[in-house]
């Protein structure tokens, strides 16, 4: 026998648990399914940074308020408390592979000077956020069902029905895909079919200790090039919200059967020109992630499932956008049960927000390019990066950082033009390549789940 809902969720992220605490909260009869045992454990890598209290994002403006430790999205129309630590940072320093030169996004000494007012972001615990936003689902009357793996989803006239590994059946008269990046609901939905695949990313990260950096509260990002295949390899490092000296060290690039990151990590921490950051390494912490890059869903809502968060982007939504459209379908939800619209009409609201605040604020190739222009090779790359001394404005969203840097090095045209014809002339080949073309690296070692 199944148990009806009127709303299911699948997944235990920011987004499922925000969209299961609005709908619980508003009176619907909700369930939530969890593949995870314990919910708020994080097993996947996240840098966790308040993305972004710089600048707008999916048209929202977020910022901590340190004082009401409350995230606030005052666009959206919501806050939430948050009780966990936080660790501030100041810039983002860009490196060149041969650690001699880095671009600056905002005035490092300036900015920390002001404290919590200068920040670029502040880093903070993802365990924490996850775990107070289970206490309000839980308090919501909201069913919890952990360790529920969802395996199929058949949509009926008269609604959902959702099986689960273990044997489960439930159904719901509108069900939320909240399953995060490798969605399988909307694999199932077919909607992957009419997305573009453009390849596989997966990377590494370290929480360690050990580290002498030359500006502690920055977030830092090299891009190394692997020795074999030539392809361009990232890393970041950054605050830790876990301990005065400890830091994020991640890795990650295209899923080539080659790359190995876990040699490339330790690579860059024992062998690179940044070794001598890593003065008594000491690991903590390793966490890993593959995943999918697809263009946005065609539509966010098909069959009376709602696509929210991660689910139906390209890369990631953030922490941040998931949880304002956990919202937005939640309030949606709602509004359907009130009207007895239990269709698209019902939930239009929602569907209309997402076509504004996703696809219509960024454009995703846009995040597609910023990946793809280390492939303009690494000596020509560190040239055009030696020649930015300017400091950019500070900012953290990243289909913001490369029109900055791209700006900055486009006044430097003529002195490229006599001092490197060559890379001139890479630049504007680079230009001219479809999306598609430019993303090739990513694809052919990609496995899509179409
Ligand atoms: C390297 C890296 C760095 C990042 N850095 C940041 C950052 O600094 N700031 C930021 O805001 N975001 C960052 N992100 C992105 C962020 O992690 C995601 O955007 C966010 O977690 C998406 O939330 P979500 O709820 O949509 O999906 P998820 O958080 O992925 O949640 C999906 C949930 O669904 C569950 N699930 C999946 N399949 C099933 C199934 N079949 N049945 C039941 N449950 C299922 C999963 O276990 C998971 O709990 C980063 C991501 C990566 C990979």
């Amino acid at each position: 026998m199944s148990k009806t809902y009127d709303v299911v969720v699948v997944g235990g992220g920011p987004g499922g648990l925000m969209t299961a605490k609005v709908a619980g909260e508003n009176g619907l009869k909700v369930a939530l399914l969890e593949r995870k045992e314990n919910i708020a454990e994080i097993q996947r890598c996240c840098a966790t940074m308040f993305a972004v209290e710089s600048d707008y994002y999916f048209g929202e403006r977020m910022y901590f308020n340190e004082k009401q430790s409350r995230f606030i999205f005052p666009v959206t129309g919501f806050s939430l408390k948050y009780d966990g630590p936080y660790e501030n940072f100041y810039g983002w320093h860009i490196y060149t592979s041969d650690a001699r030169h880095y671009i600056r996004l905002g005035d490092y000494d300036a900015n920390i000077k002001k404290g919590d007012k200068g920040r670029l972001s502040m880093a903070y615990s993802k365990g924490h956020l996850l775990q107070g936003l289970l206490k309000d689902v839980q308090a919501a009357g909201v069913d919890i069902f952990p360790g529920e793996n969802v395996v199929d989803l058949r949509c009926k006239k008269e609604g959902n029905e959702i099986y689960t590994a273990s044997g489960k059946v439930f159904s719901g008269v509108f069900t939320v895909a909240a399953d995060g990046v490798n969605s399988r609901l909307v694999k199932i939905l077919n909607l992957n079919k009419e997305r573009n695949f453009y390849g596989t990313m997966k990377g590494i990260n370290y929480y360690m200790t050990g580290l002498k950096l030359p500006h502690p509260y920055v977030l830092i990002m090299p891009t190394l090039y692997e020795k074999k295949s030539g392809y361009p390899v990232s890393y970041f490092l950054k605050p830790s919200p876990f301990g005065k000296d400890e830091y994020w060290v991640y890795v990650g690039g295209a899923a080539h059967t080659a790359s190995n990151y876990k040699e490339q990590l330790d690579y860059f921490i024992y062998e690179s020109p940044f070794a001598q950051w890593f003065v008594a390494p000491k690991v903590r912490k390793e966490l890993a992630h593959v995943h999918n890059i697809w263009s946005p869903v065609p539509t966010p809502f098909r069959d009376n499932v709602l696509v929210v968060g991660d689910a139906g982007w390209t890369i990631e939504a953030e922490c941040t956008g998931s949880m304002m459209g956990g919202l937005k379908a939640g309030h949606a939800l709602s509004e359907a049960f009130k009207e007895g619209n239990l269709d698209r009409d019902g939930v239009k609201n929602y569907i209309d927000w997402w076509y504004r605040h996703f696809p219509g604020s960024q454009n995703y190739t846009e995040f597609l390019q910023i990946m793809c222009s280390p492939l303009i090779g690494e000596e020509e790359s560190n040239y055009l990066f030696s020649l930015v001394t300017e400091t950019l404005p500070c900012t953290l969203n990243p289909f913001n950082i490369y029109k900055y840097i791209n700006g900055a090095i486009a006044q430097k045209v003529d002195r490229i033009q006599k001092e490197r014809p060559d890379v001139l002339q890479k630049m504007m080949h680079m230009s001219t390549l479809p999306i598609e073309t430019l993303m090739d690296p990513f694809k052919r070692t990609g496995f899509p789940n179409s």
